[in-house]
């Protein structure tokens, strides 16, 4: 494999679809299922992209609205995994994990079974090698819809599915709350993602952890408590690290701020990835390219953070040899 991108954005293993449908797939389902959005490219764009004038979380999540609306046939989801894949290939990525809450899309008699199927069928002609992760939701009542998830993760574990995440509003919702889904996700030997660390502090980050997690989605407010740090370094726990993100829902002010190097000099393991490619619009390369820059990353640096990606993923050995031998 070769490559010719002045970043090494080769790898994202944290992407959500409903935040990352291509601007003009997401415009043809709108059409296509008659939902009301804005007819000029322009308008659609800034009805799903925060571009430079988001405010807060709030504002944030607003632009997850549309998107999340067309996710509910079959044949939609299909496409919007199928275009992501594609778009992910043109930008020259060579492996990717896409991750999405089956329970979300259930609003029109899909049931979560469904819905990951639809999601595998289009990852079977994938251009470029990828896992799927699925993500259970924080919530009062989502206990139920989250076992679901599990059961549907436990028949397509090594069939497509390669981990299970948790997602949705850490502060509300507290880490330990959700002990059941961590201990079943553990029972069934399939790896466990939890989002943590964004916007609760680092004790959500410690529950995870403690509750089996072996990937933190952002993790970056574990700095607030060094035992944390330790905690992570000790364990070789990855922080799936996403900064345009996190300076969109204000944890950071700049990305000057943004403390990948401290992180790293604290022995602990960082990957770098989008989150949400269409509500950040951002790409891989302009993530790499602003914490490059910003971070003054040397170029031992860059490899080390590569390595431990593909060590992070949850690809087959053979793909990660593919990759060690296309990066590093
Ligand atoms: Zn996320």
């Amino acid at each position: 494999m070769t490559n010719t991108q002045s970043y090494p954005a080769w790898i994202d293993l944290h992407l959500h679809l409903d935040g990352s449908i291509p601007i003009e797939t997401a415009r043809k389902l709108a059409e296509e299922q008659g939902i009301s959005a804005p007819t000029t490219r322009e308008a659609f764009q800034r009805e799903m992209s925060v571009m430079h004038d988001c405010k807060n979380l709030n504002d944030y999540l607003a632009r997850f609205q549309l998107a999340c609306s067309l996710l509910h046939v079959r044949e939609a989801i299909s496409e919007c995994v199928h275009d992501l894949l594609t778009e992910l290939h043109r930008q020259g990525l060579l492996y990717a994990e896409i991750r999405f809450a089956p329970q979300k899309s259930c609003m029109q008699g899909l049931t979560q079974r469904e819905v990951t199927e639809c999601a595998l069928q289009a990852m079977h002609d994938s251009p470029i090698p990828c896992g799927l992760i699925l993500s259970m939701m924080r919530g009062e009542v989502t206990h139920e819809a989250n076992k679901e998830t599990i059961e549907v993760a436990k028949t397509y574990f090594g069939k497509g599915v390669v981990a299970v995440d948790l997602a949705g509003s850490e502060s509300l919702y507290p880490t330990h709350t959700f002990a059941e889904e961590f201990a079943l996700v553990r029972a069934a030997g399939i790896p466990l993602i939890v989002h943590a660390g964004e916007a609760a502090g680092a004790e959500s980050v410690r529950e995870a952890v403690n509750g089996g997690a072996v990937r933190i989605g952002h993790g970056v407010r574990s700095l607030e408590d060094p035992s944390v740090v330790q905690l992570l370094a000790d364990r070789k726990v990855m922080l799936e690290l996403c900064p345009t993100s996190n300076l969109q829902t204000g944890i950071f002010p700049s990305y000057d701020a943004y403390p990948i190097r401290q992180l790293m000099d604290a022995g602990v393991r960082v990957c770098i990835n989008t989150d949400n490619m269409t509500v950040s619009d951002t790409t891989l390369a302009k993530e790499w390219q602003y914490i490059i820059e910003t971070a003054h990353l040397t170029k031992g640096e860059v490899r080390t953070i590569l390595r431990d990606t593909i060590e992070a993923t949850f690809a087959p050995e053979k793909i990660k040899e593919q990759l060690r031998e296309a990066v590093l």
